[in-house]
């Protein structure tokens, strides 16, 4: 059962969890999509009805960062597990390598998506790549023909929020692909090119602030960590 942090439900899931719910809509090929929110998904679906309704009809819903688990014990409905988009690729990819499984990669600057492709089957032999594209097109006819000609079992969407949730709804129908995930800028993490914050920061929940530090022109976007842990503290203090 998912739990519910305002206006979002959350899957409390372990990774193992994520991953075998993930597998068994690969097995039964039935349409699912990943969602990764986070404080400033929170508040961009907050002013975002579209935006909103793609979070909260997602079949798998991951608590992306420590300001979910913060706002979930402020709101009286503890998750117990923080699962980055990251981690969560990662994981799956560990899974799809043990079946041979095919994933298609598609976002990130050009280059970008070939070279997480790359490392991904160095690192997980059997794993297959079956396709890649970078995520700055015009036309999108084209690259739906080139994923479904791929017929991959998993889709990684990494266009940047709300972006890549619309790709997904707009073309759920026509993408004959299972499982499709929205990960951000996953793909630079997984070619190298950003490196993810040692494991003291992740561990500590200070993962944004390592990222910070790496890119301080993000201050603008972390703002919204404490206005989604101010909201929550409204939202308790009215419902009681
Ligand atoms: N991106 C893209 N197409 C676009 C806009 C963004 O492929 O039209 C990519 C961008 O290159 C980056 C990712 O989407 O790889 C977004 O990264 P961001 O840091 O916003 O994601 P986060 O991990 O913070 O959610």
């Amino acid at each position: 059962m998912k739990k519910q942090v305002m206006n979002i439900a959350f899957d409390d899931f372990t990774m193992d969890e994520a991953v075998k719910t993930a597998l068994s809509y690969i097995d039964d090929r039935k349409k699912c999509r990943v969602v990764t929110p986070n404080a400033e998904f929170a508040i961009e679906a907050g002013k975002n009805a579209r935006f909103l309704n793609i979070l909260q009809t997602s079949e798998i819903v991951l608590p992306d960062g420590v300001s979910v688990i913060y706002a979930a014990k402020i709101v009286g409905n503890p998750i117990n597990n923080k699962l980055p988009g990251i981690a969560f690729a990662q994981a799956l990819c560990e899974a799809l390598s043990k079946r041979g499984g095919k994933l298609f990669l598609l976002g990130a600057k050009p280059g970008v998506a070939e070279k997480a492709g790359e490392k991904l089957m160095a690192e997980y032999p059997g794993l297959i790549i079956a396709g890649t594209h970078d995520g700055y097109f015009k036309d999108v006819a084209p690259i739906i023909d080139e994923i479904n000609a791929a017929d991959p079992d998993a889709l990684f969407v990494c266009l940047g929020a709300p972006k890549q949730e619309y790709f997904m709804e707009d073309h759920r129908d026509e993408l004959n692909v299972p499982l499709m995930a929205g990960l951000g800028g996953s793909l630079d993490v997984l070619a190298g090119n950003i490196a993810r914050a040692p494991e003291f920061y992740q561990k500590a929940g200070l993962e944004w602030f390592y990222r910070l530090c790496k890119e301080p022109k993000r201050i603008k976007r972390m703002i919204k960590l404490p206005a989604y842990l101010w909201d929550a503290m409204v939202w308790k203090v009215k419902k009681h």
